[in-house]
């Protein structure tokens, strides 16, 4: 959700808004974690001992301190969590002063917080769930170009290609089965309560207009479809992606006079047609459409009448 939304807000939010650069930062930072992340899963997608996996397992503590783990993977013999790092450059691990610091290619050095930390304080909220069970943290560095200068040497830091080495070595030294792979994974399922992002925006803090999915910029709206003026792409429901921003960035239900708004649109009348296909809820005097979750596949069942391009 949480880059879905960033997505949508560096497509549709003002550029005027003051943290509109604070979000196209977000934005890079969250796709360099998940390209981290796809790295890791691809080495434990080889792993042929029964196992299950659980990614970005996110849950409060009893203190409601919210713990994120990129990777928890369950063995009858142990748990392995994993924190990914997608970063370049060299990386020098502190412990003592529990600190990362990463020397980029350009000479700048920047201080990340200790990975290794993070690590210990899940290990500390899932040690009391699984007595006696094993429970192993790793930092994994997920960026080939990475280089690990120093680390801690009882502590495991290492680049991804070592992830499955690192399982079977574990494997190796844990042989007792003492866990019931689908009774751990479904404990720890149950603790799972991804954050909740607030919706945030106005609708005045967003940008008007359809925009085309190729070129970016603003369609032109005629005969009942949008038009590309740069590139000619021809579609009737071009409008769903606006649609879908505003519902995680605003609202899950939108007016007709927000829409005409939202989607630079200067007939009401047109604007109930291309909302046609949405529920109306009644609110008072007010009439809303109500915006549904996969909006951007939803089946549209109008014969004769298929997709443009
Ligand atoms: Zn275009």
């Amino acid at each position: 959700m949480r880059l879905q939304q960033l997505e949508a807000i560096v497509r549709r939010v003002s550029e005027l808004h003051p943290n509109y650069l604070y979000f196209t930062e977000q934005l890079a930072l969250a796709n360099a974690g998940t390209s981290g992340e796809e790295e890791v899963y691809f080495h434990l997608q080889e792993l042929t001992t029964p196992h299950r996996i659980i990614r970005n397992m996110s849950f409060l503590n009893d203190a409601q301190h919210r713990h994120e783990i990129d990777f928890i993977v369950i063995f009858p013999s142990f748990i392995m969590c994993f924190e990914v790092k997608n970063m370049a450059g060299q990386l020098h691990f502190d412990l003592e002063a529990s600190q990362l610091i990463r020397t980029r290619a350009d000479g700048v050095i920047e201080r990340f917080p200790n990975p290794i930390e993070q690590i210990n304080r899940h290990m500390r909220v899932l040690s009391p769930l699984f007595p006696n069970i094993p429970i192993i943290g790793a930092v994994v560095i997920a960026n080939r170009r990475a280089i690990i200068t120093s680390k801690p040497p009882d502590f495991p830091i290492f680049h991804a290609d070592y992830v499955h080495s690192f399982i079977e070595k574990n494997l190796m030294q844990y042989t007792e089965s003492i866990l019931d792979l689908d009774k751990a994974y479904a404990r720890l399922i149950s603790l799972h309560s991804p954050r909740k992002e607030p919706l945030s925006f106005t609708l005045e803090q967003l940008k008007y207009g359809v925009f085309c999915k190729k070129c970016a910029i603003k369609m032109h709206f005629g005969r009942g479809k949008f038009i590309c003026t740069r590139c000619q792409l021809q579609d009737k429901y071009a409008h769903f992606q606006a649609l879908h921003d505003f519902r995680i960035l605003v609202d899950t239900k939108i007016t007709n006079q927000q829409f005409c708004q939202l989607c630079d649109i200067s007939s009401r009348h047109a604007a109930k047609r291309l909302l046609r296909f949405l529920s109306i809820k009644q609110r008072g005097k007010y009439t809303y459409y109500a915006i549904p979750e996969q909006i951007l596949t939803m089946n549209l069942d109008e014969s004769n009448d298929s997709l443009m391009r």
